[in-house]
């Protein structure tokens, strides 16, 4: 997708502060931090919203969340907790149209989320 902040950012033209990379996904810090961890995690390949994934990326989707639980370990969240979380359209919040699982953690956070 020649359009997408995220695809930009995985082939190096926007630059961020990237955190894990393999041959499935990578994870970058977010830019606009919301707990002392937010790191998001996207597949290199571009899929636009939750809706559009396929039984054939499920792989890539669970893909997302061992790496998410990979660096949450790393940071010393694993005890406390984390969450994991994916916006799909508008009512949730999404405004980037790639999927990212967003790690946040760090402080207490509240349920249910507004
Ligand atoms: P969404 O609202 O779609 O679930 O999440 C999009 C996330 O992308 C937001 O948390 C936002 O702060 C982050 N974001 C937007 N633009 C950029 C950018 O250019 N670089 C980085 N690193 N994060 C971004
Ligand atoms: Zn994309």
């Amino acid at each position: 997708m020649s359009n997408c902040l995220f695809c930009k950012i995985r082939d190096g033209l926007i630059p961020s502060k990237i955190v894990y990379r393999d041959d499935v996904c990578l994870a970058f810090e977010d830019i606009n931090p919301q707990a002392p961890t937010h790191v998001l995690f996207v597949p290199l390949k571009h899929i636009a919203t939750v809706n559009d994934v396929t039984m054939e990326d499920r792989e890539t989707v669970g893909h997302l969340y061992t790496a998410a639980a990979k660096v949450a370990k790393e940071r010393g969240h694993s005890e406390k907790g984390y969450r994991l979380v994916m916006n799909c359209n508008e009512d949730a919040g999404q405004t980037v149209f790639h999927i990212h699982l967003h790690l946040v953690a760090g402080r207490p956070m509240g349920w249910p989320p507004g």
